[in-house]
């Protein structure tokens, strides 16, 4: 089954890596990276990529975006040393987390910054003040749309429309620069007429706003485009179409400017994480259902893994009959059970010591990992 999601030559490659190193950890393969991203290049010619260093932020996996010429979306004055310790400029960088202290504005301003993104008052005061003439993207809020993704973004970021007009023209008369309306559609967003109903959405906006002699000459779209799970995706292409074909259809020859920040869709399905089961037991002489515990959990790599959300394809190299398992990681906590509800199936044969991969884990694996919880090293990342 994992030649549903990677090559044969990749396969082995990954596989001959494994063999003899302890478990857990993440392999990234960078070459399936540089061929999203000049996916993602082919089917969204005009548009700006930001790739939202979150998603990923291994120094090996952002230097080869870098190279590629990319441009990146921080969330933290971390993440912007980072980005100009590997020597990419901040005119490349987009300051997108509308979440911020005013002293940190202050430190993205002196190190260059001058593109951030903003939802209320408060923030678009402390960048009037701390970052003075910078551009701006206005979040709207997308709790309609993003309900349908697996991963939703809603109601945390954002504001309703007509704030967001209020707020541009508080921006002007502050001395900021609007530049454009920014929305996510929610992560893993497999829903491709959620990007219709937010364009619609901008699109009006974009008109009053014009009405009004506030003119905004960008569109940032965010992330939400999806990796490949156990539940499979239309491709890149199908959703490029779709969402191009949309931006025709409301503003017709005048297309704002475009702006991408994908993360998940970038490096999602270049990570395989590769576990061993640490015991395989039952509640009970004759439950039918193993408990599979594996020394990858919900605290070292599988986040995302909360309330079932994200469900990844597991392989393992046992074969034969299958039945019904709970999967769960090492941690003393209960919240570290992996997979319950939904019924995974693996073979009977399983047992302590017998790998278990992970497909698609490239996104919000290693960057969601706790950093000693009982003890458990964070997720190690080799990069190939
Ligand atoms: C997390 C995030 C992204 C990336 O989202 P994906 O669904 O992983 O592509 C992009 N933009 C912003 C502002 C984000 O917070």
């Amino acid at each position: 089954m994992y030649r549903d999601y990677y090559s044969a030559v990749d396969w082995d490659k990954i596989i001959a890596f494994s063999k003899d190193k302890e478990t857990p950890f993440l392999v990234v393969l960078l070459d399936e990276v540089r061929e999203k991203y000049q996916e993602f290049r082919a089917n969204f010619p005009n548009a700006k990529i930001y790739y939202a260093v979150k998603a990923n932020p291994g120094v090996e996996l952002l230097a080869v975006l870098r190279d590629l010429g990319s441009c990146f979306d921080i969330a933290s004055t971390h993440e912007l040393d980072r980005m100009l310790e590997l020597g990419v400029t901040p005119e490349r960088l987009s300051y997108g987390n509308t979440i911020k202290k005013a002293k940190h504005i202050r430190y993205a301003y002196e190190k260059g910054v001058r593109l951030y993104t903003s939802d209320c008052e408060a923030d678009i005061r402390n960048l009037a003040r701390e970052a003075p003439g910078s551009r701006v993207f206005f979040r709207l809020l997308m709790d309609a749309v993003t309900s349908d993704s697996d991963w939703p973004l809603s109601r945390k970021f954002g504001c309703q429309p007509r704030m967001a007009i209020e707020l541009v023209a508080l921006a002007a008369e502050l001395g900021l620069e609007p530049y454009g309306i920014s929305f996510h559609v929610g992560s893993q967003q497999r829903e491709i007429s959620a990007w219709d109903a937010a364009v619609a959405q901008v699109h009006a906006l974009f008109e009053w706003l014009a009405k009004d002699r506030l003119p905004l000459q960008a569109i940032n779209m965010g992330g939400g485009f999806p990796a490949d799970y156990l539940v499979k995706t239309n491709p890149l292409s199908v959703y490029a179409e779709e969402i191009n074909a949309y931006l025709k259809t409301y503003f017709g020859a005048s297309t704002p400017e475009i702006y991408l920040e994908p993360g998940r869709g970038l490096v999602g399905e270049a990570g395989v994480l590769v576990s061993e089961v640490v015991l395989v037991s039952k509640k009970s002489k004759t439950d039918l259902k193993r408990w599979i515990y594996t020394d990858v959990g919900v605290f070292n790599g599988l986040m995302e893994t909360i309330d079932e959300s994200i469900k990844y394809p597991i392989y393992t190299e046992k074969s034969g009959e299958v039945g019904d398992v709970v999967l769960a990681g090492p941690t003393c906590d209960s919240l570290d059970i992996i997979y319950e509800h939904f019924q995974y199936e693996l073979p009977l044969s399983l047992e302590s010591g017998d790998r278990l991969y992970w497909l698609s884990t490239g996104a919000y694996t290693t960057s969601y990992s706790s950093i000693e919880f009982n003890g458990f090293p964070p997720l190690k990342t080799y990069y190939l």
